[in-house]
């Protein structure tokens, strides 16, 4: 494939869409007066009636004060995508890894879409050598998923999971956790190795206790749409226990979209109403509460302009950086995943 026909622009991957969900994207929100940074974001993933490219997310979600993201890859192509697109776009910071759900695959099939031969470890070995690239400031989403992977995939995963906690300490990068119903092995894990420095919780679904541990050890809990849902009694426990210093926000789009949303396309620019909704329970003004949490997420990950990008967000320059620091070609067509997140 030619640089004239990489264009990063265009999705990697397509959300699987079920049966009745409403595909329209919501309205935008009020906006906010302080701005705050979604730090765990897919604009890779293309989702809804009419798929919205990375620039226009951005520019929707600087509407509205949410003034960056981190873009986080689950597997080689995607990772290799939010590393390329994060070099060229001043409102991004990339994270890269091989997602819990994906590592199994990578180490028996070829990875999600059957194409990858070097196995698991090299997939691992592509996003060591992504870590080390400018922008590129977590390595994540890595951790343990019950819930998905069965007991024949859980060696792999594990394997993959101590692999990416090394990258980050090699790296002295943040690391984002995906943890889905495995919680006491992510914390022995975490505790056996060592964490890196800044360990961060994406969508924290733990209760108030695994949050008292998770403060004590110094690690921050990202909180998601589902701190809006009814069911979810135990993340506004847990908000109540966690200092303020250790909070983080993100929306996990296009999964995850918080209440009156639900179901439908999330969006970076929809960030305003989880931060409202925290704000709401911890019973403090947003703005307040989002000033703590831009700090906190500067002191987690940086900040968004210490490092220059390559050059202005052109499609072409886009691509052309993609084939430099990828070195390989991205898929011709956007493959349909399950759920990422
Ligand atoms: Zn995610």
């Amino acid at each position: 494939m030619s640089d004239a026909n990489m264009d990063t622009s265009a999705h990697v991957r397509k959300r699987e869409q079920t049966e009745g969900r409403e595909l329209s994207y919501p309205p935008l929100p009020e906006a906010l007066t302080v701005g705050v940074y979604d730090n765990h974001t897919h604009l890779e993933i293309a989702d809804g009636e009419n798929p919205i490219d990375y620039r226009e997310q951005l520019d929707r979600a600087s509407a509205v004060g949410v003034r960056g993201v981190i873009q986080v890859g689950g597997d080689v192509p995607t990772s290799q995508w939010s590393a390329a697109t994060a070099a060229v776009e001043p409102r991004m910071l990339a994270a890269v890894a091989i997602h819990p759900n994906e590592a199994p695959l990578y180490d028996t099939a070829g990875g999600p879409d059957g194409s990858w031969e070097g196995g698991l470890d090299a997939a691992i070995a592509e996003i060591d050598r992504l870590a080390g690239l400018p922008r590129v400031v977590a390595v994540g989403e890595t951790g343990l998923d019950f819930f998905r992977t069965g007991e024949e995939g859980r060696a792999a995963q594990l394997r993959s999971f101590e692999a990416h906690i090394d990258i980050a300490k090699r790296h002295g990068l943040a690391m984002q956790i995906h943890d889905r119903d495995a919680h006491a092995a992510v914390i022995e894990t975490l505790l056996r190795v060592g964490a890196p420095e800044r360990t961060v919780f994406h969508c924290f679904s733990g209760d108030a206790e695994m949050a008292q541990l998770c403060a004590d050890n110094g690690w921050y809990l990202s909180f998601a749409g589902t701190v809006t849902f009814k069911n979810a009694q135990n993340l506004r426990d847990a908000l109540q226990v966690i200092p303020r210093s250790q909070i983080l926000i993100e929306t996990d789009a296009p999964f995850l979209t918080p209440t009156p949303y639900r179901g439908r396309p999330n969006a970076p620019y929809l960030l305003p109403l989880t931060l409202r909704a925290i704000a709401a329970e911890l019973g403090t003004d947003a703005s307040v509460l989002a000033a703590q949490i831009t700090s906190n997420t500067e002191l987690v990950y940086g900040r968004w302009d210490a490092e220059p990008v390559a050059s202005a967000a052109h499609p072409a320059e886009v691509g052309a950086v993609a084939a430099r620091s990828a070195n390989t070609a991205f898929p011709a067509s956007t493959e349909a995943i399950g759920g990422i997140a």
